[in-house]
């Protein structure tokens, strides 16, 4: 282990949150040190277009809203390094964070932003055909189909929302629920069945999703209980099946929910551990948006700086 320099505002990755934090507290003079974690610029990498971004009339690609959002808390003097940070130790003050399994930070403040991944089936063809017609996100990509036939996976609250989203801009919505009922709640329930354009499979499971060099054209289904395979044309192809927040390495070290996402203190990006903050999709099972994420960055930077201020008027007195 090789015990680093001390950081006064440390940023645990490096999405929309992150790096709207390291913005605010590199103009602020707080030095942040930013640590990227494995996929640096976050779930708006496996993006293409992102076109609901406010300031953007043309949209904007998302890997390069990324590579811009870098290069603005960069200007104002953030470090960014390329690093995962694979433990931490909140239970002593400075805080420490370990990164790559062997470099030790010390920090006055931390402000988590690992993020939340959105869970995949696990075939293959959703890999070939990721940006090419499979997505994880509705509100994101669904424009994309405007008129189109898709499909979506899962029967949560998730599914649901997106089945009714997609069903006002696509032609036809197809939902493949794996069991014979939906998890959803009664009233999003009522909304998916009332709608005519959209098609429940019940009992389904997707076999694999089919395409050529232009995108997805199809789904084969698989009903689990007559082992039926059926083919249907569609172009774009949704998964809600979830999401599992990041937070492996917060355990024992910061309280969670019960699906895994970081607690805060509502209104605040306060966590229980004085001078960690949570921001973006790791605190944040509702919304997920990069707006909100970016918004709630700027909160846990102006927390952070508010806490600093506060330990530095202690230390004075
Ligand atoms: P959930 O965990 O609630 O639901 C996941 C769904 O995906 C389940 O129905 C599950 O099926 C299905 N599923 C999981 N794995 C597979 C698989 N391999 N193949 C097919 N289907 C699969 O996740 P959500 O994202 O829907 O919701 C997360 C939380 O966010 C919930 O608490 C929800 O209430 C909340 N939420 C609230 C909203 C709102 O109020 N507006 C909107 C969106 C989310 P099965 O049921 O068979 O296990």
């Amino acid at each position: 282990m090789e015990k680093k320099e001390s950081v006064k505002v440390l940023i645990i990755g490096s999405g929309p949150a992150g790096y709207t934090a390291a913005i605010y507290a590199a103009r602020a003079g707080l030095n942040p040190v930013l640590f990227t974690g494995g996929q640096p610029g976050g779930q708006l990498t496996i993006t293409n277009d992102v076109e609901n971004f406010p300031g953007y009339p043309e949209g904007v690609n998302g890997p390069q809203m990324m590579m811009d959002l870098q290069k603005q808390a960069e200007r104002f003097g953030t470090k960014v390094i390329y690093g995962m940070v694979t433990s931490v130790d909140f239970s002593s003050y400075p805080l420490q964070v370990t990164v790559d399994e062997k470099d030790v930070y010390e920090a006055e403040s931390v402000i988590v932003s690992t993020g939340a991944s959105a869970k995949y089936l696990g075939i293959p063809s959703e890999e070939k055909f990721a940006n090419k017609g499979v997505s994880a996100c509705a509100v994101c990509d669904g424009y994309f189909y405007r008129g189109k036939e898709v499909a979506v996976v899962g029967a949560g609250d998730s599914a649901a929302e997106e089945s009714t989203y997609l069903s006002k801009l696509c032609s036809k919505v197809h939902l493949i629920v794996r069991r014979d009922e939906m998890r959803a709640s009664k009233i999003m329930q009522q909304r998916v069945l009332n709608t005519p354009n959209i098609e429940v499979h019940w009992n389904t499971e997707t076999d694999e999703i089919v395409g050529d060099d232009s995108g997805v054209t199809g789904v084969r289904i698989i009903n689990n209980k007559t082992n039926e395979k059926k083919l249907i044309p569609i172009q774009g192809f949704f998964l809600a099946i979830g999401h599992k927040p990041n937070t492996d390495i917060f355990d024992g070290q910061l309280e969670k929910d019960e699906a895994g996402y970081v607690k805060v203190i509502p209104g605040t990006t306060k966590t229980n551990v004085e001078g960690v903050f949570a921001v973006g999709d790791v605190a944040d099972r509702v919304y997920r948006q990069a707006i909100t994420a970016a918004g709630s960055g700027c909160m846990g930077a102006l927390d952070a700086e508010k806490f600093l201020a506060a330990k530095e008027m202690e230390v004075a007195h």
